[in-house]
């Protein structure tokens, strides 16, 4: 039998919650059990993240270019053997870098909406801020926008929770103040 697992997180590669556990311990268990009569293969992105000490010990498979709408993306797929398991990597450095967290203009990292918001999608920023920096989201005044008009929301939900009292509560609350 052949089983492929397709998954964002497994253990040690990349971890930031239980799907990462079972990812990283579910095929090896399987393959203990079924030996040869299982082939279990499972895929995930190379993360930018991800260790050298796997990295290094990565073998190319192949590369080939997706077009994706307007965009034609360069795509290499990599390959690691652990437990008698194999592990393909998805190579983007578009989708799997670490832009999401590291390169944000000091707008953004000065932004009070930062926590929540964190610059919004690498690929969609192409502005640039006020100062003249680049990396702006496009949508960065409406995110603004939105956040500003739920936030008395979220803070009486968050009020009634800390409180003990359902966050339902919102809503006799909102038709009493008529926004
Ligand atoms: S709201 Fe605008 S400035 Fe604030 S983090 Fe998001 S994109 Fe950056």
């Amino acid at each position: 039998m052949k089983l492929l697992f397709v998954g964002a997180e497994a253990l040690p590669f990349a971890s930031t919650g239980g799907l990462a556990d079972v990812l990283g311990s579910l095929p090896a268990a399987l393959k203990r059990d079924q030996g040869d009569d299982l082939d279990i293969r499972v895929v995930l992105p190379l993360y930018q993240s991800i260790s050298e000490k796997y990295r290094d010990k990565m073998e190319k498979v192949t590369e080939y270019y997706v077009q994706l709408s307007w965009r034609n993306q360069y795509c290499g797929l990599y390959s690691y053997e652990l437990n008698d398991v194999t592990y393909y990597f998805i190579d983007n450095e578009y989708y799997f870098g670490r832009d999401k967290m590291d390169a944000l203009p000091q707008q953004c990292r000065s932004c009070k909406w930062l926590f929540a918001c964190n610059g919004g999608c690498p690929k969609d920023r192409f502005l640039k801020t006020e100062m003249g920096e680049g990396g702006l989201n496009y949508m960065c005044k409406g995110f603004m926008q939105i956040f500003e008009r739920v936030a008395p929301y979220m803070d009486f939900m968050k009020n009634e929770l800390q409180h003990q009292r359902p966050p339902a509560n919102v809503m006799e609350w909102a038709r009493e103040i008529k926004p």
